[in-house]
């Protein structure tokens, strides 16, 4: 039987840490740590998502503010937003929901955004900073699997870690921050060979792939650590992860479930991003 991870139980624990934080940096310094979340039109799941964060805030001690646009916004328009928050004092944070309205580039509003106030880390000045190792925000999902692993008393150093799926958001930026911790990593993709074989090889084996049960029993080595931060919807339209949960489990020392998991994690590392932020904001006057 494997140990669950629960990233529900965690969370709570850590957001009160957070909070703890929170309150001592406004003794300090006579404000709140402050997030401004953006969202442009109507999606519904960006929509909670949005209302989830605003929440952890609340948890967090932390202040909230939500910028809700038109689905019609232009491009200029939000950018300019995303000006005024770059430059008000009391923002430390700055989040774009994604994905976007068709006719606004990404690329351009992430580029747009302050790098001292990016808590997602998707500028490429922070993701510049993260590939040399020198950093003091790391991506949010990515950070939660680290502190996962780590709360849980997993060694990373010298361990044979593999992680399938190269995003940005998540594979890619992960495989930095296990090497960083000094893993042996290995990356996986849709081109890989021999995909089994080197799912076999992992201690520490993470899926970020986006395909309900995806990871089967004879893809993990017996005691592997498999955390799963996939997040899916079965044929019944539960919430489901990548790993085939049930017949996996027997099988390796920790595993995450889904929901209850990653994705309470990955929240909570934007409060901490933003603690974060503002505190290295603060110091520097
Ligand atoms: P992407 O779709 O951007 O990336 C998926 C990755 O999986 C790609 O690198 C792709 O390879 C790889 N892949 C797809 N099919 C296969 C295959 N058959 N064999 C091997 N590799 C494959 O997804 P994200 O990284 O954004 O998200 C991954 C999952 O994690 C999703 O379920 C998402 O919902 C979830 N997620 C969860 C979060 C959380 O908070 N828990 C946060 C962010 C994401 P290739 O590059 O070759 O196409």
């Amino acid at each position: 039987m494997a140990v669950i991870i629960s990233g529900k139980e965690l969370s709570l624990q850590i957001r009160g840490e957070i909070g703890k934080e929170s309150a001592e940096f406004e003794k300090k310094y006579g404000r709140l740590p402050g997030l401004a979340v953006i969202i442009v039109g109507e999606n519904p799941a960006s929509k909670v998502y949005v209302r989830n964060k605003h929440r952890a805030c609340g948890e967090c001690g932390m202040y909230s503010e939500v910028i809700e646009l038109a689905e019609e916004t232009t491009e200029e328009e939000l950018l300019q937003v995303i000006d005024t928050l770059n430059e008000r004092g009391d923002i430390d944070g700055i989040l774009v929901q994604l994905p976007l309205p068709r006719h606004i580039k990404e690329s351009v509003v992430i580029n747009r955004i302050s790098p001292e106030k990016d808590v997602d880390v998707f500028h490429p000045t922070n993701v510049g900073k993260l590939t040399t190792g020198n950093y003091t925000l790391a991506p949010c999902t990515p950070a939660g699997v680290i502190e996962m692993l780590v709360r849980s008393g997993v060694e990373i150093q010298g361990k044979k870690c593999v992680v399938v799926g190269r995003s940005n958001i998540v594979g890619k930026p992960l495989a930095l921050l296990l090497l960083e911790k000094n893993g042996t990593v290995t990356i996986c993709h849709s081109r890989t060979k021999n995909l089994k074989e080197e799912c076999l090889e992992a201690d520490i084996l993470v899926a970020a792939i986006g395909k309900a049960k995806f990871i089967t029993s004879d893809m993990v080595k017996p005691g592997a650590v498999v955390i799963d931060v996939g997040i899916n919807r079965n044929e019944e339209g539960k919430l489901c992860g990548d790993v085939d949960y049930e017949n996996v489990e027997p099988l390796c020392s920790y595993i995450t479930p889904v929901p209850g998991g990653v994705g309470p994690m990955t929240i909570t590392m934007l409060m901490k991003n933003t603690l974060l932020a503002a505190e290295e904001r603060a110091s520097k006057g």
